[in-house]
């Protein structure tokens, strides 16, 4: 989780994306500072996931720059942006349900140049509910603990970036509340975070930066006290 004081970890310029024929980013630009949490938000169709997934390298931008620690990695496919130290946590979790927490750590570990008790050692540390449940069918936890596992394998990874898609669907506001502490742990040690969240207030609870997006363009960048206007705006339709 070692980051360069000046570097972006990530750093959209100009970026146009989509699907097909259809542009969904129309020059989106946007900067996560090292060790730095950005909440990216916006109404449904935003375009949000579609960012997560051009700073992930799952969607090749058709004009524009994507840096990543500094480095340009335009073009280049998501095993590259892994290898950068981007961890991307995708909606609806991650994790491998049919194995335990153990074996999904296992299996993560691969490639890494840490033992299988190392990795134990770091993630148990910072997730002691994992290690209570290190034996258990991944699938067999509850939504919140699956969803912590998923988070974990930034740790694992010793990622640079994490990339969190609504990472609170499905859960109730109490567990929700632990996962961003968990979240807000690992942002304090020096990962920088770009969150898509649905609830914008626990989002800016974490955040030191939000960006607001509609219609496939950043619309707003600030402190998340100072962007309380913005928000309105763009939730009610009036920055469409
Ligand atoms: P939500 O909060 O509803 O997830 P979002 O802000 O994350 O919205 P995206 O999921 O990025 O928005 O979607 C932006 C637009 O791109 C939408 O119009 C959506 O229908 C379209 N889109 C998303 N994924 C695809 C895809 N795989 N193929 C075609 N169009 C897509």
């Amino acid at each position: 989780m070692s980051a360069d004081a000046d570097i972006p970890a990530l750093e959209l310029i100009d970026v146009r994306a989509g699907y097909g024929r259809i542009e969904v980013l129309h020059t989106v630009d946007l900067v996560v500072p090292p060790g730095s949490v950005v909440a990216l938000l916006g109404p449904n169709g935003a375009g949000k996931t579609t960012t997560l997934a051009v700073a992930s390298g799952r969607v090749v931008p058709t004009a524009g720059c994507v840096h990543v620690g500094g480095r340009h990695v335009n073009g280049l496919p998501p095993e590259a942006f892994v290898r950068g130290g981007v961890c991307s946590i995708p909606e609806g979790r991650g994790v491998f349900a049919n194995l335990t927490v153990r074996d999904n750590l296992k299996l993560w570990s691969h490639g890494t140049s840490r033992s299988l008790s190392e990795i134990e050692d770091m993630v148990f540390a910072r997730f002691p509910r994992l290690k209570e449940r290190r034996r258990q069918l991944a699938g067999t936890m509850s939504g919140g603990e699956q969803q912590m596992l998923a988070v974990a394998r930034a740790v694992v990874a010793d990622a640079g970036l994490l990339l969190l898609d609504e990472i609170s669907m499905g859960l109730a506001p109490r567990i929700v509340a632990e996962l961003y502490e968990l979240v807000a742990q690992l942002a304090a040690d020096g990962l920088a975070i770009l969150l898509v969240e649905q609830f914008a207030q626990t989002a800016l609870a974490v955040a030191d930066h939000a960006a607001i997006m509609t219609s496939g363009v950043i619309r707003a960048v600030g402190d998340p006290v100072d962007i309380a206007a913005e928000l309105a705006a763009a939730y009610l339709g009036g920055v469409a």
